[in-house]
């Protein structure tokens, strides 16, 4: 690994990610992508990018990586994460490729690697291929084995057919949102407006070129949205939605210009869904009381896993969740797939308001609201499991969880005590009704430091 620049490269189970120019060179590229397709020679791998300008570099490199280790590859072109991993489920391929940083700014890209059931890879299978990449295990194949590469003009539209069959089309159409869509130059600018379009509404795009020329820092936060609330609020429109470049999260503005947090992505779809039908929900241990609150409300049972794609993915397979996903925005929906997809979430929350006469403002209103705090405190590694024990105690009246770190939780408060994999720091979230009580708990950590 490379570890002497400012930005080392980033090699976990979840893929690899870098600075171009830097960590991230075709060199990695390629010998990741053979170390992904070497146990896959014959298999079709499906490639695709989230539009930074990087992408086409990235992509010549995967592809000579893939196919030098006799991997049959299929080139969607750009495509957001979700539509990538319905793609690969649906057409039978034997795993893909995105290329992306995800929120991550625009020097970065990486790679997120897919199993052929369309999600990412589980954490033994992400290790596997980082174990192949470091040690350069790579099974390359003569020439008479290299195959072509199939490209694929409209990936979309599978994707975009399979959400409109879940909800209702005419309903959402016959109020004439009019939404303004933040697509900030990712891959949400190919699917968001063309599913806008077909659910009725009136769509205004903004960065509605998918080149990586990203107008704002691309993490669909509050600070980053700011000028985009204004612009919702000056266009009149009834709802703004965001998305991170390669379009799994998804931040929304009310029609008042107010950023509603992330969280509450998550926490309208699982209102929406469980009020038709009630079932099993999984939340990673970090999302906000809001989603199980209501939840709850509606009788369903609330399973909370680790924090990560696929560990939601997993439990949410266990208990056999009707949703899931991640308080960042990630609302994930079996009947499309395992992946965290904004463009179900953007039809969930239209259908929604279609169905509930309020406005968003009103509706998100009569939520229950929390004040979650983070805070990372610098912390010896081997002096951790001692604090954890004295945490422990200290929180005896609480519900332990050990999971993922530690958290605790009681009737309306939660806190979590996570180390981080890349740094000498612990990660504490809190979260209460008061902002008061949420501070006391990160403090309470704090003294036991
Ligand atoms: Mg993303």
């Amino acid at each position: 690994m490379n570890s002497t620049s400012a930005a080392p490269l980033i090699v976990s189970v979840s893929g690899v990610r870098g600075v171009i120019g830097e960590s991230l060179t075709p060199q990695v590229l390629t010998d990741f992508a053979a170390a992904y397709g070497s146990p896959m020679e014959q298999g079709r791998v499906v490639i695709s990018r989230d539009g930074r300008s990087s992408g086409t570099m990235c992509r010549h490199a995967v592809i000579a990586g893939l196919l030098s280790v006799g991997c049959r590859v299929v080139d969607i072109g750009i495509a957001a994460t979700p539509t990538c991993g319905y793609f690969i489920k649906e057409t039978g391929a034997a795993g893909g490729i995105q290329i992306t940083a995800s929120h991550n700014p625009p020097e970065y890209n990486g790679l997120k690697l897919f199993r052929p059931e369309g999600y990412v890879l589980s954490p033994a299978q992400g290790e596997a291929v980082a174990n192949r990449f470091q040690n350069r295990v790579q099974s390359l194949v003569p020439w008479d084995r290299i195959h072509s590469v199939e490209v694929v003009e409209d990936p979309h539209r599978p994707h975009i057919e399979k959400v409109l069959s879940l909800v209702d089309v005419d309903a959402i159409a016959s109020r004439k949102f009019h939404v303004l869509l933040d697509a900030n130059h990712g891959s949400g600018a190919l699917f968001g407006p063309r599913l806008l379009e077909q659910l009725g509404c009136k769509v205004t795009t903004l960065g509605g070129s998918a080149d990586g020329w990203f107008e704002h820092t691309p993490e669909p936060t509050r600070e980053n949205l700011e000028t985009f609330c204004e612009q919702v609020k000056k266009s009149g429109a009834d709802i703004g939605f965001a998305v991170d470049p390669d379009a799994d999260r998804l931040a929304i503005v009310d029609g008042r210009g107010n950023y509603i947090g992330e969280e509450y992505t998550l926490a309208l779809a699982i209102q929406h869904v469980v009020s038709n039908n009630p079932g099993p929900i999984v939340l990673n241990m970090s999302t906000s009381l809001v989603s199980e609150d209501v939840a709850r409300a509606a009788g369903c049972t609330v399973y909370r896993s680790k924090v990560g794609e696929a560990h939601v993915a997993e439990k949410m397979i266990k208990h056999e969740a009707i949703l899931g996903g991640e308080g960042n925005g990630g609302v994930i929906d079996p009947r499309v797939g395992y992946g965290r997809d904004s463009a179900i979430a953007m039809a969930l929350v239209l259908e929604l308001l279609a169905r509930d006469k309020r406005d968003l403002a009103t509706i998100v209103e009569s939520m229950p609201r929390y004040h979650m705090l983070k805070e990372k405190y610098p912390v010896d590694r081997d002096k951790l499991p001692k604090l954890l024990q004295r945490l422990k105690s200290k929180f005896a009246n609480g519900e332990v969880n050990e999971e993922d770190g530690l958290r605790i939780a009681w009737e309306d408060h939660w806190v979590q005590v996570r180390a981080s994999n890349t740094e000498p720091i612990i990660r504490v979230f809190a979260e209460a009704k008061d902002p008061e009580k949420s501070a006391q708990l990160c403090e309470q950590v704090r003294q036991e430091l």
